[in-house]
């Protein structure tokens, strides 16, 4: 039955309605009312509605979003997802992030069930070489969904400009894998204006940024890009995959 049908039933004789389905038209109409919107408002808003079951997840390139938060959504906790696999200096970047941040914002690490170790006793060695999406669902999509559980909606960093795939990245989305709305403050914003809020608010960045790497992940899946190549080339470069799985856009 269409929006429209549904308005025309009585309340009493509609089906109930489910909380999955209450806040899947939560993100619809904030998808619409906020595309707009400056980041900080749409972070504002967030904070509002959804309080401390609201958290970032951030994977440590930049404290772009994070800095937004701390000024916009103090307290948010923000989450971190420790794969095992990843170049000291993005632990490095975490540990500066909770220094500077302290007491604005929480910084969460999370581990997926297996060390390294235990992954290649249970499932080879390296499987990244050989299942990479196995890989990312054992070390990031199954700790990330357990991590969000206690909390109803989720923010990220996600651009349109980052890459094709990005590029229909709605501000605010509907994460039908994990029943939550996903907010996306700065979707709408240019490499340009990233650099730019970072010269302007001294904000902290990975080092690796200022080493040939574009977008940073796990060590064994992401290379420097060259001149003329997009942000996300470095990332599982030669196996067609784009994305680890945990920021799927489901165009609610
Ligand atoms: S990015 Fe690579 S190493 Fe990291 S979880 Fe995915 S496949 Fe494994």
């Amino acid at each position: 039955m269409t929006a429209e049908l549904l308005s025309l039933v009585p309340f009493e004789v509609r089906e109930p309605v489910s909380l999955a389905e209450h806040r899947q038209a939560l993100a619809r109409r904030a998808a619409w009312r906020l595309e707009d919107a400056p980041a900080e408002v749409v972070i504002r808003w967030a904070a509002r509605t959804f309080g401390a079951r609201l958290a970032l997840t951030s994977s440590m390139s930049d404290a772009v979003v994070i800095d937004l938060f701390a000024k916009h959504a103090p307290g948010t906790d923000v989450v971190f997802l420790d794969t095992g696999y990843h170049f000291p200096e993005t632990i490095g970047m975490r540990d500066a992030v909770a220094a500077t941040y302290r007491g604005r914002i929480n910084v969460v690490t999370v581990q997926p069930e297996q060390t390294v170790a235990q992954q290649d006793a249970t499932h080879g060695r390296d499987l990244f070489a050989t299942n990479p999406d196995g890989c990312c669902a054992l070390r990031k999509v199954a700790p990330l969904d357990a991590a969000l559980a206690p909390y109803d909606a989720w923010a990220s960093g996600l651009r349109r400009d980052e890459s094709f795939a990005r590029s229909i990245t709605p501000v605010v989305d509907w994460d039908k894998r994990n029943g939550k709305v996903k907010i996306n403050p700065i979707a709408r914003w240019t490499q340009d204006k990233v650099d730019a809020y970072i010269e302007k608010n001294n904000v902290l960045v990975n080092t690796l940024l200022m080493d040939g790497y574009a977008s940073i992940g796990c060590f064994p899946c992401t290379r420097r890009v060259s001149d003329g190549e997009g942000t996300r080339d470095g990332r599982w470069a030669g196996t067609g995959k784009s994305e680890c799985g945990i920021h799927l856009v489901s165009s609610s």
